[in-house]
């Protein structure tokens, strides 16, 4: 049977609503200027940290969610940044591509994980620093709450 985009997507907001979007909690998450802009002119407000070039952090709260997320979900969920939509497939430094093992990580196939790591692979090294910058200014507990997961390199 083929998935359809649309079935594909209620499928994903189920299971990340599951989870309780965990992934969301984990800080250290990064936009360009394109994808802060494309999210402030369509009325959000603005919760971007400019940092180096064009690469803006997101605020967090104390307990590491980001600012977007809601009751509901992602607040942003069609604008939101390149690494929210590609996770679980993470890019670390050292150009590692790891796929965290969250609930939605079995449900995405070798093709699905392929794509995400070359479509990350893609972003300038720069944009990788500033986000595992801002993670480890969280890292204990980031640690914590990423430690729930296995993960393993793709
Ligand atoms: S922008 Fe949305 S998907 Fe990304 S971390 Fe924030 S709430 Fe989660």
């Amino acid at each position: 049977m083929n998935i359809g985009e649309h079935d594909a997507r209620i499928i994903t907001k189920d299971i990340c609503s599951d989870c309780g979007s965990q992934c969301c909690k984990l800080g250290g998450v990064v936009a360009t200027k394109n994808e802060s802009d494309a999210i402030t002119e369509r009325g959000y407000p603005n919760h971007f940290v400019k940092l180096k070039c064009d690469v803006y952090g997101i605020d967090w709260g104390k307990d590491g969610s980001c600012v977007y997320l809601n009751d509901s979900g992602c607040s942003i969920y069609h604008v939101r940044p390149l690494g929210c939509r590609m996770f679980p497939v993470v890019q670390t430094r050292n150009h590692d591509v790891i796929l965290v093992k969250c609930p939605l990580a079995s449900s995405l196939s070798d093709d699905e994980i392929s794509t995400r790591k070359r479509i990350l692979l893609q972003r300038p090294n720069y944009v990788i620093r500033e986000s595992e910058h801002l993670r480890q200014n969280h890292e204990k507990d980031l640690r914590m709450r990423i430690a729930k997961y296995e993960h393993e390199r793709v």
